[in-house]
């Protein structure tokens, strides 16, 4: 059937819908032309019986010129003589001119003839008559003759005149079934031409878009996967980093590649090494995770953009989770073909800021990994940031292992009211009291645990003991509310207000000792949570705090827009407070404000007499620092607080 084949793929290439078009046409020219051949054909008998009549009617004016002659001779003959003509030239013609006629009149059926047969009948009665006068052994008068030759005259004359007119008619029709048939043609050609230029038109734009469609396929498609390839990937990226900038957020590359790729194309063939390559390409599709580009990469790699990741740790166990959930054999042929994968990773903007320099790198990471091994399947391009990444997720890990061994301790620093020298408020301060290195200060583990989200376990843990303190140290009398830090990873969390109002009940420590400090920094950022969450704190009767005040924004906008108690002035405008005016000047302008709004100022870090002296000059409410003390471990604070406030110290 190659013929058939053959036909079958030329017929696939004609669009359907031009090619209905124009069969129809031709269908419906067809038709017409044969109408009109029909009316011609009908036309032409016409015309050719009318033109035989016509060339009688011609020899009739020549018959009617000998009968003229034959008239004259007798009106010239002298009178007397017999002077009659010769009539067997005149009877000849007639008798042929009308056998002639006879014969076409009747081949035509009467309805066609364009004139009736009776004006032949009183053409050859006309004629009888006046051959009668004229042969006459006994002529007619003139008079008589004359009167015969006018109507034998007559006769020829109106016989002339119906074919003439009858010619002229056919023609006529003729002209215009001609102009129709013009037209029509006109028509048809301009139709077929419109038609078979915008076949053309439509077939071009066609084929036209196939070769974009071919050509993108071929510059950004993977032909065994059916993936987008490497190209886009760049273009994506460059595109998704213009568009971020100046944000500069991080987002990670992720180069996956098969270990053994080779092995498995020589031990189970080339056919075993496509469908390894599309199964693994539908297990990371559904592991990229959304909004995360999956494509192709050269020979047995595969690259994610991975824009949904906090942070460099958080990409590497996400990297680890790819890694292993897309690992499992795969089957070809009845064959179990184990799988291993490695992962190179890359990171904006620490590793580059450009497509190609990241793909490049987060490959070289891919081939560290391959070379150690199973060592390090997964492998960060940067070795700094790689160790840097693997102290953080030991020191998360750490973190976990703290908390459940209670390794963290709280520290209590006295905040002292200015008006009456009295310390009635400590903020909480939290340790770390690690096996191996000792005392660790919070700016060291807080910002993992908050990257890492182990922040939550710890604040919830913080919350609760600092409030079990509280409760105790309430029992034994003592009047002090504590100023407990959350972050803002913890006032995210959808379950914290349910957290803290369960705490309070649990140590039933009051929440009218308790206040919970935020950041200026998070208050902004979160700024629809920060409103939802303190106007809720506000109703449950705790306090809050504005931490680190004047250090970020310092948008004074949303200080009347929020249920704030106290602001927290930061530690750097107090630094330089006895030197520099225009310090002097801002801190006085906080407290003013602070005021005007109801609100109590806390000055952090005071370390001497001297910015103390200033600060109650200028009116602060409460003041902290390591003037009064420095953050103390619960039974040292204790003591603090009873030699400190006296006999103040105790509830009334
Ligand atoms: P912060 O909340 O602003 O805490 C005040 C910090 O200033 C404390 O540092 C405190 O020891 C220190 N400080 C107080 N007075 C003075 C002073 O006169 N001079 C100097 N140089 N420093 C003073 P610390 O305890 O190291 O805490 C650092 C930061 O760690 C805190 O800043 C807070 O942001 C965070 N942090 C501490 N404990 C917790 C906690 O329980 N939860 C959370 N989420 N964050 C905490
Ligand atoms: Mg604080
Ligand atoms: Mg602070």
């Amino acid at each position: 059937m190659p013929l058939f084949r053959r036909t079958s793929a030329l017929l696939s290439g004609i669009p359907l819908l031009p090619a209905l078009f124009v069969a129809a046409i031709l269908l419906s020219s067809l038709a017409i032309q044969l109408k009109i051949e029909d009316v011609h054909e009908g036309e032409k008998t016409l015309l050719d019986q009318n033109r035989k009549i016509a060339r009688i009617v011609y020899n009739l004016v020549f018959f009617q010129k000998s009968v003229r002659q034959a008239l004259l001779e007798r009106l010239e003959a002298a009178p007397g003589s017999s002077g009659r003509p010769e009539m067997s030239d005149l009877d000849g013609q007639k008798a042929a001119l009308f056998r002639e006629t006879s014969a076409v009149l009747d081949g035509v059926p009467q309805a066609k003839l364009p004139f009736s047969r009776t004006i032949v009948s009183e053409l050859s009665l006309n004629f009888a008559l006046f051959r009668k006068d004229l042969v006459s052994s006994r002529p007619a008068p003139s008079t008589d003759l004359r009167f015969h030759y006018r109507a034998l005259e007559e006769s020829i004359l109106s016989l002339h005149l119906a074919t003439q007119t009858a010619l002229f008619g056919i023609e006529r029709s003729r002209i215009a079934l001609m102009n129709t048939q013009m037209r029509l043609w006109n028509t048809q050609f301009g139709a077929v031409l419109v038609l078979g230029l915008l076949t053309i038109g439509v077939e071009f734009l066609r084929e036209r878009k196939k070769n974009e469609q071919k050509l993108w396929d071929l510059t950004y498609r993977d032909q065994v996967t059916g993936l987008s390839n490497e190209n886009l990937f760049r273009d994506r990226i460059d595109s998704f980093i213009r568009l971020m900038a100046p944000e500069t957020r991080l987002f990670g590359l992720l180069a996956i590649g098969i270990d053994g790729f080779k092995r498995i194309n020589s031990a189970y063939g080339h056919g075993a090494g496509d469908a390894v390559l599309t199964k693994l390409a539908m297990r990371l599709g559904a592991e990229a995770g959304e909004g995360n580009l999956l494509v192709r990469g050269e020979g047995d790699a595969f690259l994610i953009m991975v824009t949904d990741s906090d942070s460099v740790e958080e990409l590497y166990r996400r990297a680890g989770r790819i890694r292993e959930r897309c690992s499992a054999p795969v089957e070809h042929g009845g064959h179990q073909i184990a799988l291993s994968l490695s992962v190179g990773i890359s990171c904006f903007p620490e590793n580059g800021t450009q497509a190609d320099i990241l793909v490049e790198r987060a490959k070289s990471a891919l081939s560290t990994a391959k070379e150690k091994e199973g060592e390090h399947p997964v492998w960060l391009f940067d070795p700094a940031l790689a160790a840097r990444t693997f102290e953080t997720m030991e020191l998360a890990q750490s973190i976990r292992r703290g908390i459940q061994r209670e390794e963290f301790v709280l520290y209590f620093q006295p905040i002292v009211d200015l008006a009456r020298d009295k310390a009635h408020l400590a903020e909480v301060l939290v340790r770390w009291n690690h096996p191996e290195k000792g005392l660790v200060p919070p700016s060291t583990f807080i910002p993992v645990a908050e990257s890492n989200g182990t922040i939550v376990d710890l604040g919830s843990w913080i919350l609760e003991a600092a409030c079990r303190q509280g409760r105790i140290w309430h029992d034994k009398g003592f009047d002090l509310s504590l100023s407990v830090n959350a972050s803002t990873r913890q006032i995210r969390q959808p379950g914290f207000l349910d957290h803290v109002r369960k705490v309070l009940e649990e140590t039933g420590f009051s929440p009218r000792n308790l206040v919970i400090e935020i950041t200026e920094s998070t208050m902004i950022a979160e700024w629809e949570t920060s409103l939802r969450v303190t106007q809720e704190l506000d109703r449950m009767g705790i306090a809050l705090s504005i931490d680190d005040f004047g250090t970020g924004y310092s948008s004074l906008s949303y200080l009347n827009r929020l249920p704030i108690h106290h602001l927290k002035i930061d530690k750097s405008f107090v630094d330089d407070l006895e030197d520099n005016d225009r310090s002097r000047e801002v801190v006085k302008g906080i407290i003013i404000l602070s005021h005007a709004l109801n609100i109590l100022t806390v000055t952090e870090g005071v370390e001497h007499e001297e910015q103390r002296n200033i600060l109650r000059g200028l009116g602060a409410d409460f003041i902290q620092g390591y003037f009064y003390s420095r953050p103390l471990p619960a039974p040292i604070f204790e003591t603090f607080m009873e030699e400190f406030n006296g006999n103040g110290t105790l509830h009334a």
